[in-house]
Order: C-alpha cells, then structure tokens, then sequence
C-alpha cells in the first residue's frame, strides 16, 4: 500500500508540503485537512481584501489540492474532531502546519476595555472568517489607535482608510462593505516604539499609504532625524533606506485636504489604554533608541484621544492536544521539521510553515520551510511504523460518526463558484460567504 500522509491546514505551508510530497515522494495519498470549511488559510483570511494579486496565490494553490493524489477535508479541527494519535493510526506520517491562530499582547493596563482589539480578529473579521461574528465590530471610533510597524498594522491603517468606493471591487462579504461603507473614521495614528528605520513595513505597503483616495499620510520630520543607531542601520539595509526615503517624501503635508488622515507616530510606546466603560484614549511615552537600538522611555507622555486601539504586535501559534509547545518561542519544537519532545523525535509527526518557525516572512517563505519538512519526512518514511492497512475511507467515516460535516474539495468547488456567482452579480471577481451553515449547506450540495 503506497504511504498515507495527514496535513494538518490548508494554509500555504500545508499546500506547500502536499506538493513537495506529491512531487518527491511519488506514490502517496495525501489528506490535507483544515478545521475551516474553506482552504488556503491566512491567504483567503488575512491577506488583504485590497490585495487581489496576493490573493490570487490561492489559485495555485488549488492546484495542488485539485491533484488526484490530493485529498481536501475540511470543517475538521484536529484536537476537538480527531486527536493527533488517532491520525497517526491512520497516516504514515502527519505534518502539522497550523500556523498561528492567536496574538501577542501588549501588556499593559486596559488593554482588555471594550474597543482595544486585536489584528487576529479584526483582520478575520472583515476577511470573512466564518469563526468571527459577523456584528463583531461597528467602525464607529473616529480616531483609531494602530499600534505596530509592520505589515499587518499596514495593512489595516489602509483599509480603515480605504473609501468605500475603493472596497468595492473587492471579495469581501457584504456586510463588511457596508460596515466601511458607514464608518466613522477619520483619523488613524499608527504607533510605533522605534523609529522609521527600525520600522518593518516592506517599502511597497508603506508607499500605499501615502496613496488613497481618501486620506492624506501626516509624518512628524522630527522621527525622521537619525540617531546613532538609526543611522547604522540606515547605512548598513537598503530597505530602511527606502523606508526613510519614502517617508521623507511625505514631510510637509502640514495642510489636510482629504477626508481622512494616517498620522505615523514613531518613538512612541502605549503604556496604557484609557476609558471607563470603553477605549477613551492611549496614552503613549516618548522613547529614544540607545546606540545598541534598546528601546528607552523618555517620560514624556501624552494622551492620544482614541475609541478604538488594535494591537497589532505580532502572531502567535496556539498549543495543540498531543503537541509539545514551546511557551517562549511559542513554536512547536523541531528538528529540521521533526517534533520532538524536550529533544526526543516523535516519530511520524512533523512541523512546517508558521507552527514551526513563528510568524515571519512572505508566503513564498513557506514554500522552503514545507520543502524541509518533507525532505526529513521522507528520509524517515521507509523506517516509520505503518499506519493501520484500512480503506482511506476510514477517516471520513469515523468524522461523520462524530457528527462532522466534512466539506470535500467538491464541496470547496461548489462553494467557490457560489461566491463568484455572488461576485459577478455585482460587478467584482468574488463576494465571499462568511456564514459557516451557509458555507456547509453549499458544500453539501444544499445552497
Ligand atoms: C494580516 C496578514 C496579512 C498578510 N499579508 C501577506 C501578504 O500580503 N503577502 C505575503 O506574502 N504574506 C502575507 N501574510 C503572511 C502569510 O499569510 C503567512 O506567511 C502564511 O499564511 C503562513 O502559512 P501557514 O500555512 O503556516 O499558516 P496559515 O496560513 O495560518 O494556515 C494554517 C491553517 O491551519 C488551519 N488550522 C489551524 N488549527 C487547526 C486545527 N486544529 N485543525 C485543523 N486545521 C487547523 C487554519 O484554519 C489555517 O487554514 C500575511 C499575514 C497576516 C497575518
């Protein structure tokens, strides 16, 4: 019998790993299986509504679970559906790409008041993750706090800044247009604790932002004079470079014209949120960076009028039942893709993408990390002790007995066309569904 592997998520590294496996291993089955009815991850979940082409790498993507060796599971949430030991009764071997569900906090007071939120949800929200109530969020704060610099709280400074115009060729769910469509934002502060050259935005989104239709970009020219280390980095990474040249360019917008406005506060670190009842304000401190690039308070403080702060300080992966977790780097921990515990291998079962190397880099990224894994995997292959010799049917039917609606990849397909029908109707390339029974009675068959 050719060798069965389970993935566990149909993110990028668990397509990436289904493909290395279908390409070097030869003859082996493959279940991709994903706890969401619908595949692709933080691609179709988290990439930006505003970002079609990224978006679009679904679409290879799909090609790889479209292969006949290729089996899509969805709806099934390895460690609530099927434990980890019972997939490896019934898998050679499984790869576990989960990447990472949950957020980084930041630790200070009244970060848990109504309206301070996270990334994770915010961003699942208006990408239509079935898991987020559809009414979670009403954008009525007129001033919003960001803090991060990087991409993601890039990426969600320019969709609060976005006209509802600009939305609306996109795939996201209905209800998410009209809620930007009647937002009451005006202004968002992105807050950062170093300066513009210790800033992670790729020079690509930053220059987006300084680019919409309805807001203009504010920068204070005093973040823009290097200290020391500022310097160093500056002279030593063309990216900072970039990022220090680009926002130089926006220096002296003192005069408003448009509707909105992204302020980039930089040297500024939250040391608590404000409010009663709900986010009142932010209040931030001044910092400065030592020669080593330490960041230090300065004591001085101000207090950011804000109703809504999100926290966007990075990802972070979630324990699994049966999974050894490294609380620190909060990773699986890993040999070259192989779990073990406190230095033990765990045989058959390995790691790749987000789950295994925290929440860094592009998509693409994944695609090297999966290839790792699965090289180790099949050098391990002709040693592992098989699986259970039963019918490959035999997972699907213990799920069912278990009362889960498994969504099969024709299941995804029926989906798929639904939403592109829904799209099409309205002038843009997909109107995606966010409603999980929806979602489960169009794969079933019943939409
Ligand atoms: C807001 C945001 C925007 C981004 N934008 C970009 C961008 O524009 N360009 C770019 O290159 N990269 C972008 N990225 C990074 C990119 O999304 C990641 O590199 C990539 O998705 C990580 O892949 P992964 O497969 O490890 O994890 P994920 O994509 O998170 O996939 C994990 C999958 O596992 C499933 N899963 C989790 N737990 C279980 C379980 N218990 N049982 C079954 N299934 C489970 C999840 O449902 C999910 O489908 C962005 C990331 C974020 C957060």
């Amino acid at each position: 019998m050719q060798p069965r592997v389970a993935v566990v998520g149909s993110g990028p590294a668990g397509v990436y790993a289904a493909e290395a496996l279908i390409r070097y291993a030869g003859e082996v089955s493959v279940d991709v299986l994903d706890a969401l009815p619908a595949p692709f991850g933080l691609v179709r979940y988290a990439v930006a509504p505003d970002h079609p082409r990224t978006q679009s790498i679904s679409e290879s993507l799909a090609t790889v679970l479209d292969h006949p060796g290729v089996r899509f599971l969805g709806n099934v949430r390895v460690g609530a559906d099927i434990s980890i030991d019972e997939l490896l009764e019934h898998y050679d071997a499984v790869v576990i790409a989960v990447g990472a569900a949950t957020d980084r906090r930041m630790g200070i007071p009244g970060e848990d008041l109504p309206g301070s939120v996270s990334a994770t949800d915010l961003v699942a929200w208006y990408c239509g993750n079935p898991d987020v109530d559809p009414g979670r969020f009403v954008l009525d704060a007129s001033s919003v706090a960001v803090v991060g610099a990087g991409n993601v709280a890039g990426d969600i400074a320019r969709m609060l800044a976005r006209s509802a115009g600009e939305l609306a060729a996109t795939d996201a769910p209905d209800h998410i247009l009209a809620a930007f469509a009647a937002s009451s934002v005006r202004d968002i502060h992105l807050i950062a604790r170093r300066g513009p050259a210790q800033s992670r935005f790729t020079t690509r989104e930053l220059r987006e932002l300084g680019d919409l239709e309805l807001a203009d970009l504010l920068v204070d020219p005093a973040d823009l004079e290097l200290d020391a280390h500022s310097a160093e980095v500056v002279s030593s990474s063309s990216a900072a470079r970039r990022n220090v040249e680009v926002l130089r360019g926006w220096v002296g917008q003192a005069e408003t014209r448009l509707d909105r406005r992204i302020h980039l506060r930089f040297f500024q670190r939250p040391v608590e949120v404000l409010g009663t009842d709900r986010v009142e304000a932010i209040r931030l401190e001044r910092t400065r960076l030592d020669v080593d690039g330490e960041v230090h308070g300065t004591g001085d403080i101000v207090d950011l009028p804000v109703q809504m702060v999100v926290r966007a300080v990075g990802y972070r992966s979630l324990p699994l039942d049966g999974l050894p977790f490294d609380e620190g780097s909060g990773v699986v921990p890993h040999l070259n893709g192989r779990v073990h515990r406190d230095g033990v291998v765990m045989p058959g079962l390995y790691v790749a993408g987000w789950a295994k190397r925290g929440p860094t880099g592009v998509i693409g990224t994944n695609k090297h990390d999966a290839r790792e894994t699965v090289r180790s995997l099949m050098d391990d292959l002709p040693a592992l002790p098989r699986a259970a010799a039963d019918s490959p049917d035999a997972v699907v039917q213990l799920l069912e007995s278990r009362g889960v609606d498994v969504v099969s990849w024709a299941g995804w397909r029926a989906i798929d066309l639904a939403e592109v029908e829904a799209g099409r109707r309205q002038g843009r390339p997909r109107a995606k569904i966010s409603d999980r029974a929806a979602l489960l009675r169009i794969a079933a068959g019943e939409g």
